[in-house]
């Protein structure tokens, strides 16, 4: 269905791992001989998407039983380039996404040393160098991806990686990834300043599930222009207010809480979502995978309008700040 008439859109938090057509994750795992552990499609397909009935017991369960598969498919230059190229065509043919950022952890597509980190990202960049050819309305960008399972040291060598390439089309850094008890975001503290200081914009997964220390930390000392989820904010009035003075913006993801439980239903979705706007906190609407959530950020947005959660107007506000908030500068008409 052609979306040509649809309000231009952008998409500001989508993890490679969940956004490929897994029509095309198939046909890339096989040209790579890669041995899956279905042979029939419509397994792999159930396999790699989040069908009806399906939801996670949490972010960890995500990790593990999805994007291990879908990094490791992803994990070449050729597979990398097809797959960004697949997603920044599709997002403007399916849903008129003129502006796309599109994140990835180069050090999860490297099969653990055996492939080399200037090649997934510079065939990265390639990829969607040939979408933004292609589809010449749109503007993109991409996010590189530290990591929580991941040390200091080994999250320095990626950052200094998207530094290099930064003038290419990197335009941010982000940490991604499940709670981890190694993980300390005080000690990441100087490779996002690092990044800061080398002009890349700065999102960090923060506040999807319950760490509100380490939310607060981020707010405070991080100071990034965006969060990801940032969820558990809504029950610290006092950071609230903060995230809304400095004008940080949420990256939300609506469908991606319900079925990782991040959020228990959609009331607590209601009441999470309403707390931000009441406390004047800017954020956007997100799919942070759509194929393997099998929604888009049109459907995304049907779905809090038909929820009573949102209106029209606030939809539309939001996409405002998506646009304001992007990395990407968008084209020049
Ligand atoms: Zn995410």
């Amino acid at each position: 269905m052609s979306q040509r008439t649809t309000t231009p859109r952008a998409e500001l938090h989508t993890h490679l791992g969940a956004a490929v057509d897994p029509v095309i994750m198939w046909t890339i795992a096989h040209r790579q001989g890669i041995r899956l552990p279905v042979k029939d499609y419509w397994d792999f397909e159930d396999l790699i998407t989040m069908g009806p009935g399906k939801k996670n017991r949490g972010v960890f369960e995500m990790d593990r039983d999805y994007y291990h598969l879908t990094e490791l498919i992803q994990s070449s230059p050729e597979a990398i380039e097809e797959a960004v190229h697949s997603v920044i065509g599709g997002g403007y043919r399916k849903c008129n996404l003129v502006l796309q950022e599109l994140r990835f952890s180069p050090m999860k597509r490297n099969r653990t040393g055996e492939r080399d980190l200037d090649f997934i990202i510079l065939a990265a960049l390639w990829g969607m160098r040939r979408a933004m050819v292609e589809y010449p309305q749109v503007s993109a960008g991409l996010i590189v991806a530290l990591d929580r399972s991941f040390s200091p040291a080994q999250n320095a060598i990626t950052l200094e990686k998207a530094i290099r390439y930064a003038p290419d089309g990197i335009v941010g850094i982000d940490i991604c990834g499940p709670d981890k008890k190694s993980f300390s975001m005080r000690a990441h503290a100087p490779l996002l300043l690092r990044a800061r200081k080398a002009g890349l914009g700065i999102t960090v997964h923060a506040g999807e599930t319950g760490n509100l220390e380490e939310l607060r930390y981020v707010v405070r000392t991080i100071r990034p222009e965006r969060i990801g989820h940032g969820l558990c904010a809504a029950k610290d009035p006092k950071l609230l207010k903060e995230i809304a003075k400095q004008g940080i913006v949420l990256e939300l993801c609506p469908t991606s809480n319900l079925l990782n439980s991040v959020v228990k239903d959609v009331r607590e979705l209601h009441r999470v979502i309403r707390t931000f706007v009441d406390h004047g906190v800017r954020f956007t609407v997100n799919t942070d995978g759509p194929e393997m959530y099998r929604t888009s950020v049109l459907k995304e947005e049907e779905f809090l309008l038909s929820q009573g959660i949102m209106s029209e107007k606030e939809l539309a506000r939001c996409m405002r700040w998506a646009f304001e908030a992007a990395f990407v500068r968008p084209k020049k008409k």
